[in-house]
């Protein structure tokens, strides 16, 4: 049985929880300390990582993780990854005794994201798994109970918990430039592509939400900081092309804070709704469109700035950064918390929170998972 957190914590006082977790690699070049991760499953999102790493000081590629070896190779000889260090999802266990990966990149569908994420953390490595966490908010605490058992660090792969906009967006609420705020309105989804696994209940665990309706719950808690006491929500689907046998066609919500600020959410899968989301509060707002794309985010607000006859303060910034500037971040904090063993501010907890309001989301709106 593994310590528990304050065990451990103690332990680390006495120097002696360095020596229990899984050492961490020294890049080749220049002998600078660079976390070395597996890449499991070379999709999209996977490529976005990948190339983000590339600008990481503190991380790089040094496994590959795939079904298709041929796929594989390719991508190994364009990281410097060498052919040792490719892995099926059948043998993948033995990186075990590969000390040249510390970590993975869990990029599989969601209902992989379990599984994977217990063999690595078996398998001594610190895990960074993308979002949703997984499909069921059992899976989600088994995860974490894994990394934990094991000493590995565990985070979720919210990229705007690390975006300089979005921390903008937090900030501008905290210090109450809004006053208190009343209602969060926000939105995302995309017109699925027939046979997409995400239309597939087995392998995405759920419709829209689990996917890019998460975008706009997991905003509406970091832009309140508070957590839901409830949800309302209503499913539909309209389009009876068969893409939506498994998965609703489009999911509404709407929840409230224990301060009062009520939040509505709406996704979809059957058109493309560009992710945005608008903050409103006595003194002003705050709006965000695009809010969840790769790059190119535009933040504008207007709100009093106090006093009789003073102008309002407006603000509309873009981020000039281009991808993979976000994937870069998230993997130089993710490199950093295993550096330094510290716990991720985008925690497994995180995301075992999402999982749990998804649910009530569903179960709100009358949708059997
Ligand atoms: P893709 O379909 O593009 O890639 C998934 C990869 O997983 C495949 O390329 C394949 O890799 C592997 N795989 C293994 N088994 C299966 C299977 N049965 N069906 C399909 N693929 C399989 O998906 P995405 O990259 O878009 O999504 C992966 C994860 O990332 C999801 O959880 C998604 O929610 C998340 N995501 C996060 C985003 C973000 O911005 N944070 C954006 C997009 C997705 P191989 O061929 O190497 O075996």
């Amino acid at each position: 049985m593994g310590l528990s957190r304050r065990e451990f914590s103690k332990l680390g006082a006495m120097g002696l929880a360095a020596q229990m977790l899984p050492s961490v690699g020294v890049a080749a070049q220049g002998g600078e300390r660079k976390v070395g991760y597996a890449v499991i499953g070379l999709g999209t999102i996977a490529d976005h990582f990948m190339r983000g790493v590339l600008a990481s000081p503190n991380s790089q590629i040094t496994g590959l993780v795939s079904g298709h070896r041929d796929k594989a190779e390719r991508i190994a000889a364009q990281y410097g990854v060498p052919k040792s260090s490719i892995y099926s999802y059948e043998d993948m266990d033995k990186f075990r005794d590969n000390k040249a990966i510390d970590a993975v990149y869990v990029a599989l569908p969601n209902s992989m994201h379990a599984e994977y994420t217990i063999r690595s953390a078996k398998a001594g490595k610190h895990v960074l798994c993308e979002k949703p966490m997984s499909t069921t908010v059992k899976e989600a605490e088994d995860m974490i109970a894994a990394c934990k058992d094991a000493h590995v660090q565990l985070m979720i792969a919210y990229r705007l918990h690390y975006e300089p906009l979005h921390l903008k967006a937090v900030k501008l609420i905290k210090d109450g430039a809004l006053g208190r705020v009343g209602t969060i309105n926000g939105a995302f989804g995309f017109d699925a592509a027939p046979g997409a696994w995400r239309l597939n209940k087995t392998l995405a665990g759920g419709g829209s939400v689990f996917d890019v309706g998460i975008y706009v719950l997991n905003a509406s808690r970091y832009l309140t900081g508070e957590e839901p006491v409830g949800f309302t929500a209503v499913a539909s689907t309209i389009d009876q092309d068969g893409r939506f046998a498994m998965v609703e066609e489009n999911v509404s919500w709407t929840t409230k804070f224990p301060s009062g600020t009520l939040a509505t959410g709406s996704s979809t899968y059957g058109t493309q709704m560009p992710g945005y989301f608008k903050v409103f509060g006595p003194k002003g707002w705050i709006a965000m469109d695009p809010a969840f794309n790769y790059d190119g985010m535009r933040l504008r607000a207007k709100f009093s700035a106090g006093g009789k006859g003073v102008p309002d303060i407006e603000i509309d910034e873009s981020n000039s950064e281009k991808d993979p500037a976000q994937f870069t971040r998230e993997a130089n904090h993710f490199s950093e918390c295993v550096m330094t063993n510290q716990r991720p501010k985008s925690s497994g907890e995180e995301g075992l929170r999402d999982m749990k309001y998804i649910f009530d989301i569903y179960q709100a709106a009358g949708v059997k998972l």
